[in-house]
């Protein structure tokens, strides 16, 4: 019977096939934690007398949450990792180095890996064809200490999508539209395997987004198999020799399949406070907006601030409106000064600030005011996620952000794109 990608991925740990529904103990390539559940997992292992790393070079403790640390409490639990970090030899990932998933992708992942992370994006390294997953602190502090951890083979959902994006449509719009679509609990405990034409076109950093919002369909990981783009891009990381090609086998068994014409769709927007409350554009715009907030694992890479940038050049923000902008990494931000974007984006009146999670989980940088509204680029639309259970979040792709912090208001991006009709010369009369 053929396989999908979860399957060989796992199987190929298990070292025996494996199918849907089986549950297995296998080893563990990568492993991370943030500030926020680092703690957690180190304070469980300290319990048990087990301060130790399997694999230490492949065990990654990030500093990204609240990074800055903004408090007292939040600045212990940072003295807590660096101190497990020095004991037992794990990575550590200081302030300002930026989000775990993006350096976990840039600096340590590989095709066929199976990653655990404290932390429900984890699996965003999907994007590399890795069997990436999060997990509680606990699993996670095990399978750090012992280099294993059990898993049960999800069952998949193929989603193939062809077609070509209508200009000012992204992939944030395919997978916010893909969550709309089957709910917030549609894919609970399943596989994403992403396929077709589309996603074969698609930019690495364009799958990240994919990948990374699959848990906000319950997902358990979103998957996309390797190709050249994985491999250029693991070239461009220096870990060209570590690609691997993966593939589904054609007569994979799917649990269903789901199909979107990518030139059908539209920006999407999703409403407070849920990611699958899901309207088109048309119904958002309009909407006036306190804060823009561009940045996190979902849309903080050097591709989403060259379409932000491109879009606010030349133009004014609202004076209204704040623009908040952090960079995913370091290397993202490094690359956006080189490019100059960050230069345009301060002069157009945007807030910069270190790589790492910025506003998105709360804690620090952008809390909202009562009654405030943000559009961001995150993940995530929680009541009270940026801080303040009075504030309303919408989500959207880094295009409809720009074009919002311009308006103030939410706005279409295909209104950037539509090439205004060349003025047509009347010919002059002759003189007679
Ligand atoms: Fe979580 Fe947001 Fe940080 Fe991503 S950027 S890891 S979603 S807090």
């Amino acid at each position: 019977m053929g396989k999908t990608l979860a399957e060989k991925i796992i199987g190929s740990h298990a070292q025996k096939e494996v199918t849907a529904g089986e549950i297995v103990l296998v080893p563990v390539d990568v492993c991370l934690t943030q500030d926020g559940t680092g703690p957690l997992a180190i304070r469980q292992l300290q319990k048990i007398n087990l301060e130790k790393a399997a694999n230490p070079k492949k065990t990654v403790l990030f500093l990204d949450h609240a990074a800055p640390s903004p408090r007292r409490e939040l600045a212990n639990d940072h003295i807590t990792i660096r101190k497990f970090a020095e004991k037992t030899g794990a990575c550590l990932s200081e302030v300002g180095e930026g989000v775990c998933h993006q350096i976990i992708s840039e600096s340590y992942l590989n095709p066929g890996d199976i990653l655990i992370g404290a932390d429900s994006h984890t699996c965003t390294g999907g994007a590399l064809c890795a069997f990436s997953t999060g997990m509680g602190s606990t699993d996670v502090a095990v399978g750090l200490a012992l280099g294993k951890t059990w898993l049960r083979v999800p069952e998949t959902f193929k989603v193939e999508v062809n077609g070509k994006f209508p200009p000012g449509v992204y992939p944030k719009d395919l997978i916010l539209h893909l969550i709309g679509m089957i709910g917030a609990d549609g894919a609970t405990y399943k596989a994403l395997e992403f396929c077709g034409d589309t996603i074969k076109k698609m930019s690495m950093s364009g799958r990240l987004t994919l990948s990374n919002m699959a848990v906000e369909a319950g997902a358990k990981a979103g998957l996309i198999a390797s190709d050249e783009t994985t491999k250029k891009f693991l070239q461009a990381q220096g870990r060209g020799s570590k690609f691997k090609k993966i593939t589904a086998d054609k007569d994979a068994v799917y649990e269903r399949v789901i199909e979107i014409d990518a030139s059908k769709l539209v920006p999407a927007v999703a409403f407070p406070h849920t990611v699958d409350n899901i309207k088109p554009i048309s119904e958002a715009k309009g909407i006036k907006i306190d804060q823009v907030f561009i940045g996190t694992c979902t849309n903080g890479r050097l591709e989403d601030l060259k379409i932000a940038t491109e879009i606010i050049k030349g133009k004014k923000k609202h004076p209204k409106t704040r623009m908040i902008i952090v960079p995913a990494s370091k290397a993202v931000f490094l690359d956006a000064i080189k490019a100059g974007y960050i230069k345009t984006l301060v002069e157009f009146g945007a807030t910069i600030m270190a790589p790492g999670c910025g506003p998105c989980v709360g804690v620090h940088e952008g809390i909202l005011g009562d009654g405030e509204a943000c559009l961001a680029t995150m993940n995530r639309n929680f009541k009270g996620r940026m801080g303040n259970t009075e504030g309303f979040i919408y989500l959207a792709s880094p295009a409809t952000a720009a074009v919002t912090a311009i308006k103030g208001e939410i706005a279409d991006p295909r209104g950037f794109f539509t090439k205004k009709k060349p003025v047509k010369k009347t010919a002059k009369k002759k003189k007679r």
